[in-house]
């Protein structure tokens, strides 16, 4: 896939290429025609940032244009990156939900709590979390409307996938940057197979199965047509897309139940929800010969579901003892 793709209504999407494996986390830079002013949304992991700049010098971009950066949250793979990419774009605001704030303008927290999700081995690998300058942080709360000249993008909260997360939402496109909130899109395996395949992302510590379903009801009876995934690229339907989502995330809250109660939870969980998703992708299969982006795809689609039946399963505990 095309580390750079121009998409309509002047919008470019970014490979961050995350800790070197193409096709799993974009970036989005939007131009306002009008002022010649660009936002970014997400930056992708610190390890990404070099990738990042040399996309924005590719496409045109110069720093002082750039006069917004929003995150959908803080999660490494979406804000990693921020403190180091905000230095460059220096005259940008940046824009998160309060929840967020200050973890990003002391990240000590984040980098513990992604230390506990992740391990030191593998947090490593997302690159050094510098802090973001306090002074230039904006509150991303539902209806904010963000000014990018005359192209407004407003912020729709949507909590289900963590407290701190938000969605940005472009009136020109009817287009929405989903953040983790949609889930995961895998644009080659959904070609290859000729329906789009999906998945939810649900993990701990902060997942909340009833908000989540709350937010996707909400997209689904929106306006939104498009959606920009951050893992990964530009897709439509959005309907079709956030259906799908929603039927996913209902049998894997189902499936939860059935394994709440027994030893080693999370690791069976886990493989039950890789043999869900690997039905959905019928037979046929192993015959097709995968290029290594579909192969990438694979991985992005089932490696990350034992951080999902972690976050499932904590639910479920919260849920039952509130
Ligand atoms: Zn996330």
């Amino acid at each position: 896939m095309d580390k750079i793709i121009e998409l309509s209504g002047d919008i470019w999407q970014v490979d961050t290429e995350e800790r070197g494996i193409p096709g799993w986390t974009a970036a989005y830079f939007i131009k306002d025609e009008a002022s010649s002013g660009w936002m970014l949304i997400e930056t992708g992991p610190a390890s990404s940032s070099g990738k990042l700049l040399e996309a924005a010098a590719t496409i045109g971009i110069s720093p002082a244009e750039v006069k917004h950066i929003g995150v959908t949250h803080i999660h490494v793979d979406h804000a990693g990156g921020l403190g180091l990419i905000s230095r460059h774009f220096n005259e940008a605001e940046i824009w998160v939900h309060p929840r967020g704030e200050r973890h990003l303008a002391d990240p000590t927290r984040l980098i513990e709590g992604s230390r506990a999700v992740y391990g030191a081995e593998k947090l490593q690998e997302y690159g050094e979390v510098l802090p973001v300058a306090a002074a230039r942080l904006r509150r991303a709360v539902e209806g904010t409307i963000i000014r990018l000249g005359e192209r407004p993008i407003v912020v729709w909260e949507t909590p289900g996938h963590a407290r701190h997360h938000v969605c940005f939402y472009d009136r020109k496109t009817k287009g929405l940057f989903s953040g983790d909130t949609a889930g995961v899109y895998t644009p080659r395996l959904s070609k290859l197979l000729n329906q789009p395949i999906t998945r939810p992302a649900t993990p701990g510590p902060d997942f909340d199965g009833a908000l989540m379903m709350q937010d996707l009801y909400r997209l689904v009876f929106s306006e939104v047509q498009n959606l920009y995934f951050t893992h990964f690229g530009a897709a439509a339907p959005a309907q079709l897309l956030l259906e799908l989502v929603i039927g996913q995330l209902s049998v894997h809250m189902h499936m939860a139940k059935d394994y709440g109660e027994e030893e080693d939870a999370v690791h069976k969980l886990g493989l039950a929800l890789q043999e869900e998703i690997k039905k959905g992708l019928h037979s046929g299969m192993a015959e097709k010969n995968m290029e290594d982006t579909v192969t990438n795809e694979m991985k992005l689609l089932l490696e990350p579901l034992f951080d999902s039946a972690d976050g499932l399963l904590s639910y479920l505990k919260k849920s039952e003892t509130s």
